[in-house]
């Protein structure tokens, strides 16, 4: 490992909402937090809020990277990854954040909607998981933290696309937490309700307030509630568990 760095931490999807509250919990002294971000558009943009998440891990005590790469294309994950590992020879905590909606009633769902979709967040959770593996099991140490979402396990109308992403998300945190329990990685999944960011600041005010009413907690979930978890997951107190789903949603499931 080079120079002082002792604990190389992976964040997709970190320039805003969950992943970056996510960047910022995990970033401590002797850290180097790497993210990545990618939407088509105005990528100007993209760069400001990737630069405020380097900030605040910055201001943690940790070093930080942010990196304009899409995790649904193979290459450019190899060649982010690539990056971490030349920076610090080593990956001990990977979460898979990055995650899109295209909303749509079944009938009428494209299949390009649907490829998007499951491209960024189940194909994308693959990739990544497929390069950090290896070299979490040469070091016999690792923690994989795939973000799936309630919606995976109760379904939700006009989300096919996502809940079947979030349902397979599922299915493969389970895969590999029996794939590398014997190296000493484990693979655990967050799945949050309903938590306040740019994704569901889109809805509609009739749908959020009727998720609203769904919130035993009676409020909104904040990034930092998921954070939280994910925190305590990527932690020494999380040993031993593996293959499990924390369900962060203010007892909207339960
Ligand atoms: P968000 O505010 O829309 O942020 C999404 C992040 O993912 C951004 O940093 C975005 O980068 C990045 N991203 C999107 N496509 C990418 C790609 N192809 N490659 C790399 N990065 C990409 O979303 P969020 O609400 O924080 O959601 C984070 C995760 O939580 C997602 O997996 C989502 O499904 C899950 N979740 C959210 C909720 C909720 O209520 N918000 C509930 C359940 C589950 P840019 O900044 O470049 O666009």
């Amino acid at each position: 490992m080079t120079d002082e760095v002792q604990r190389a931490i992976v964040v997709t999807g970190g320039s805003r909402g969950i992943g970056r509250a996510i960047c910022k919990a995990l970033a401590q002294p002797g850290c180097h937090v790497f993210f990545n971000y990618f939407t088509p558009g105005d990528r100007k943009e993209e760069e400001a809020e990737a630069a405020e998440t380097e900030r605040l891990i910055t201001e943690a005590g940790a070093r930080a990277t942010g990196i304009w790469a899409n995790i649904a294309d193979k290459d450019q994950v190899s060649a982010f990854f690539d990056q971490v590992l030349e920076a610090c020879g080593r990956i001990d905590v990977l979460v898979n954040n990055a995650g899109i909606t295209r909303d749509n009633l079944l009938v009428r769902m494209k299949e390009d909607e649907w490829d998007d979709v499951l491209n960024v967040n189940l194909k994308g959770p693959f990739h990544c998981i497929q390069k950090v593996a290896r070299v979490m099991m040469k070091q016999r140490y690792g923690r994989i933290i795939n973000i799936a979402s309630i919606v995976g396990v109760t379904g939700n109308p006009g989300q096919a696309n996502y809940v079947a992403s979030k349902a397979g998300v599922i299915g493969l945190t389970k895969t590999a937490a029996k794939e590398y329990a014997s190296r000493g990685v484990t693979v655990n999944a967050v799945a949050p309700g309903f938590i306040e960011t740019d994704m569901t600041a889109k809805l509609p005010e009739k749908v959020k307030t009727g998720m609203l009413a769904l919130i035993p907690l009676g409020r909104a979930g904040k990034p930092e509630d998921v954070a939280a978890a994910v925190k305590f997951l990527a932690s020494d107190d999380a040993a031993y568990l593996t293959g499990q789903v924390i369900h962060v949603s203010g007892g909207m499931y339960m």
